[in-house]
């Protein structure tokens, strides 16, 4: 029997379009933006100002205050200027502008497919090269991997659980990259169990990939102590708490990290990333993202430079389609439309899903029939409802108090519910609120 996680849940129809599609890189064009704040915490600050002249892998921001990350200029060219930049929330962020001239890297970045297997540091040192390479969590959270890497005294890590889910129904980039780097993400793998100093690793993949099972399953045979375990498909899996449980059989209590029940969660392309910046010394400026949508003549897996804009991955991938409504950053189920093709991808765009008229179509919203379907499916066991009603009639510690920051954005409530009612989006602007509320007491 497939393991999988017990509460809630559901199974959306998946449209893997560019499964087996190689990975091709696109270099950018003209101009990149790359935006100082690609990750949760401070924005980093610029190193760099009109004028200079940078490589690919020069870093050009370094981290602000203990939860932030490093930026690394993802092409060679001269900085145009430090500016604004709409992202993928909509509202204008800094960035830096780089006009692009050639493809110059760093020295010192070793750009062979030679697979190095030994890891000779100590466990400081290997958190130290990730800190330095700029590695967030690149399944969206985009949580800086080192401040990940160092959990409180309290608390001591068991096992490391590698995320190949990929539950999001359109999304493919992990898996080929799976199929791609497997030994590589393994040397990954056993570098952070160094890292936190585990000797237990668990890589949990969907059994809608049966052949990235196999291969990893093949590659890991040469490793002592990780494991791949194939889970059954459910979505949304790939959630932190959801892998927990359904890997450890442990469920994560409201409000606690992961790493209270003894995991420590990265994704795969993380995972990569920190093999390429501890084995080949190259920082985080690129990752694969998948462009995808029905009318699409090219959906493919992209390996992009951070700051490419959007719209030179679509026209790369056969050009936007006549009827294109919305464009959605990430998944159907958890991302985000975009405002305009100019933004700029970052370390943590993992697709670019575009849909036409009958897709994004909202059909018309009814009264909620009190059915509980949202309820049911709920993975963190809240009541999705609720939590809309609160919301919509602006009473937010009410929202506080029924665990509205519980709730990981997945959009299972608002898939299931028969009345099409926009539960996600006032629990978003729930959660934001309540967020506030809790600085603002907090400060004072
Ligand atoms: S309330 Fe949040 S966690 Fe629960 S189903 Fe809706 S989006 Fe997912
Ligand atoms: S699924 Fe929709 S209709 Fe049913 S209880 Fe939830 S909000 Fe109401």
């Amino acid at each position: 029997m497939w393991k999988t996680f017990s509460i809630g849940g559901i199974h959306p129809h998946e449209k893997k379009l560019s499964a087996d599609r190689p990975i091709m890189p696109v270099l950018p064009s003209g101009q990149v933006a790359i935006l100082l704040g690609q990750h949760i915490g401070a924005p980093a600050k610029p190193l760099v100002s009109k004028g200079d002249r940078v490589k690919v892998g020069t870093k050009i921001a370094e981290p602000v205050g203990v939860v932030s990350a490093a930026i690394h200029s993802s092409v060679s060219g001269c900085v145009n200027k430090i500016d604004a930049v709409i992202d993928a929330s909509g509202y204008p962020k800094p960035a830096v502008f780089i006009d692009v001239e050639g493809d110059e890297w760093e020295e010192g970045i070793d750009r062979s497919d030679t697979l190095v297997k030994e890891c000779n540091l100590t466990a400081d040192e290997i958190v130290g090269k990730i800190a330095d390479a700029g590695i967030v969590g690149m399944g969206g959270a985009c949580f800086p991997t080192h401040v990940k890497l160092c959990p409180p005294s309290t608390c001591r890590p068991e096992c490391l659980i590698v995320n190949g889910v990929e539950c999001e129904p359109f999304l493919t980039a992990d898996h080929q990259l799976m199929l791609e780097h497997a030994e590589e993400i393994m040397v990954g793998v056993f570098i952070l169990m160094k890292a936190i100093r585990v000797n237990k690793a668990f890589v949990g993949i969907e059994n809608n990939k049966p052949d990235a099972i196999r291969l990893m399953k093949k590659v890991a045979a040469a490793y002592v102590g990780i494991e791949i375990v194939p889970l059954q498909m459910k979505y949304p899996q790939g959630g932190e708490k959801q892998l927990i449980e359904a890997i450890m059989g442990r469920q994560v209590p409201a409000g606690a990290l992961p790493v209270s029940v003894g995991a420590v969660v990265q994704n795969v392309s993380t995972v990569f990333a920190v093999y390429q910046a501890v084995q080949k010394n190259k920082p985080l400026f690129e990752r694969v993202v998948t462009v995808t949508g029905d009318g699409l003549s090219n959906p493919s897996n992209l390996c992009v430079r951070m700051g490419t804009p959007v719209r030179q991955l679509v026209e790369t991938c056969g050009g936007l389609p006549e009827d294109t409504c919305k464009v959605i950053c990430g998944g159907p189920m958890m991302g985000k439309a975009l405002v305009n093709l100019d933004v700029p991808v970052s370390k943590g765009t993992s697709g670019i899903l575009l849909m036409g008229g009958q897709e994004a179509r909202r059909s018309a919203v009814q009264p909620c029939i009190r059915c509980a379907k949202c309820v049911a499916v709920c993975p963190m066991g809240l009541e999705p409802y609720l939590l809309a009603t609160v919301s919509a009639h602006g009473d937010f510690e009410r929202a506080e108090n029924e665990n509205i920051l519980s709730c990981i954005e997945c959009g299972s409530c608002q898939f299931t519910c028969p009345s099409h009612r926009p539960i996600l989006d006032y629990v978003r602007l729930g959660k934001a609120k309540v967020g506030a509320m809790i600085r603002a007491r907090k400060k004072g």
